[in-house]
């Protein structure tokens, strides 16, 4: 009855993110009501097993104690505390000083945003401002990847490459430009070395022929999260670094996704050693118990806004910036990521992989691909051609319900991908359950007319 009636309200006056309005509308709610660990609860009292971790941040997984305590704690203490002014508080100090410590180089300071988006949005407008203080605002043209997601903000939703953030919203802007994605399953260049010159190239003509001296800068994730859970070949984006560097245009990682343990270390950039520029955090930061996003600048960034501005206030902030109350969140979810989590979460990375791996002989599955806690199934009815599902299927509706009902939350991707993004806490059975019930989803679905028809 209650559900029945918060369907209804939800109807009438909640819009949701990224959803049809009509669609969404004739389908309802599912309300969530309550979790712990990786599983939640829904209002019918159905258990599920959170594949996705939310909407990829819950790194830390639900309902730790310690992180409902840092927060009352602070409530009580001090709810809130403006950057405004030259004031501040101590939680966010503190955790800057300690994200700073952990971060890759010189990414020695940090402005909070209060999630993603802004987080991006502000690298555009710190990027602007830099080469303002360099003397060159000319450099005003930014380049990120296809199938990348940088955020949906109005500057941010143009260096997104997802048509459905741009149809009807008027962007990318003129200044906003695009090179393929390394995207190694459909990618026609066979070997890692060849992927990686071609993007190298790309990126080097896609600024000769914008202009060298008009170039601010080139925004990447280490792992392309929203396009599918997209993988570069190992080298790629250390390659893509350097290029930038030689290019003297400022590299900008996007780790929203990838920080905070999903793909095993701390920040997915130390794999490969790299040292960006500035980098985006948020999700796993807070484990999205309360909003929050860093972005984190490097000291030469740092160094030539501060030249540049002299006494003059940099014109941008935000009144939730270094929010008190998600700063001593961050705080003990970084404590616990710290305390064991981290290392959980590679053990059941590894046993993820190795689970998705064994569903690779299914006749649906045409590619696994992942590391660490980030992983998918690209799903195709003809493995040699790599043809997708057919359109009729709606993978995001009939393949998403269908892992509902047998009690799995997973990321279902329009174009037949299952992304799995699991909390960092997930036990071997929780892992071995997802394993087993999106093998039962595929099974299924291989019983559709539809797909049978199409294979
Ligand atoms: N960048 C990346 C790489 C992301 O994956 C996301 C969110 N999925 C964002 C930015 C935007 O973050 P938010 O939704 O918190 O605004």
């Amino acid at each position: 009855m209650l559900t029945n009636s918060l369907i209804e309200m939800d109807r009438q006056h909640l819009i949701h993110p990224v959803s049809s309005f009509q669609g969404h509308a004739a389908r309802g709610v599912r309300v969530l009501a309550s979790a712990k660990g990786a599983r939640v609860t829904d209002a019918e009292g159905r258990e599920l097993i959170d594949g996705f971790a939310g909407l990829w941040c819950v790194n830390a997984g639900y309902g730790h104690e310690s992180v409902v305590e840092a927060a009352a704690e602070q409530m009580r203490k001090l709810p809130y505390a403006t950057g405004y002014f030259g004031l501040g508080s101590e939680a966010p100090i503190k955790l800057a000083a300690a994200l700073a410590e952990r971060a890759p180089g010189d990414l020695n300071h940090i402005y909070f945003s209060l999630g993603g988006s802004d987080a991006v949005d502000s690298t555009i407008r710190f990027v602007r401002y830099y080469w303002h203080a360099k003397g060159q605002p000319g450099r005003d043209q930014f380049i990120s990847v296809e199938e990348g997601y940088h955020g949906s903000t109005s500057m941010g939703a143009g260096l997104t490459a997802l048509a459905g953030f741009h149809e009807g919203f008027g962007v990318p802007y003129s200044w906003q430009h695009k090179i393929s994605s390394h995207y190694t399953y459909r990618n026609p260049l066979k070997s890692d070395a060849e992927i990686i010159a071609a993007s190298v190239a790309e990126l080097k003509a896609k600024v000769a022929a914008i202009g060298p001296e008009r170039v601010a800068a080139f925004y990447v994730e280490p792992i392309q999260g929203s396009g599918g859970v997209l993988v570069p070949p190992k080298g790629w984006i250390k390659a893509m670094r350097e290029a930038c560097r030689e290019l003297d245009i400022l590299f900008i990682a996007d780790e929203v996704i990838t920080g905070f343990g999903r793909t095993g270390p701390l920040f997915a950039c130390e794999e490969e050693g790299i040292v960006p520029d500035m980098m985006t955090t948020a999700k796993g930061l807070t484990s999205g118990y309360v909003p929050m996003g860093a972005v984190f600048m490097s000291d030469h960034v740092f160094e030539t806004i501060a030249e540049g501005a002299g006494a003059k206030a940099v014109g941008h902030g935000f009144t939730y910036s270094a929010h008190p109350v998600s700063a001593a969140v961050a705080l003990e979810v970084l404590s616990l990521y710290e305390g064991g989590l981290l290392e959980n979460g590679r053990k059941a990375g590894a046993r993820l992989m190795e689970g998705l791996q064994s569903l690779s002989d299914h006749p649906l599955v045409g590619d696994v691909r992942g590391r660490g806690m980030l992983a998918a199934l690209e799903l195709v009815t003809d493995k040699d051609k790599k043809t997708r599902l057919p359109a009729s299927v709606q993978p995001a509706t009939r393949l998403f319900d269908r892992a509902w009902d047998k009690g799995l939350i997973v990321r279902s991707f329009a174009q037949g991908i299952f992304g799995y993004a699991p909390p960092l806490c997930c036990t071997d059975d929780e892992i071995d359950q997802i394993v087993a019930r999106t093998k039962a989803v595929l099974d299924e679905t291989l019983d559709d007319a539809d797909v049978r028809a199409a294979m």
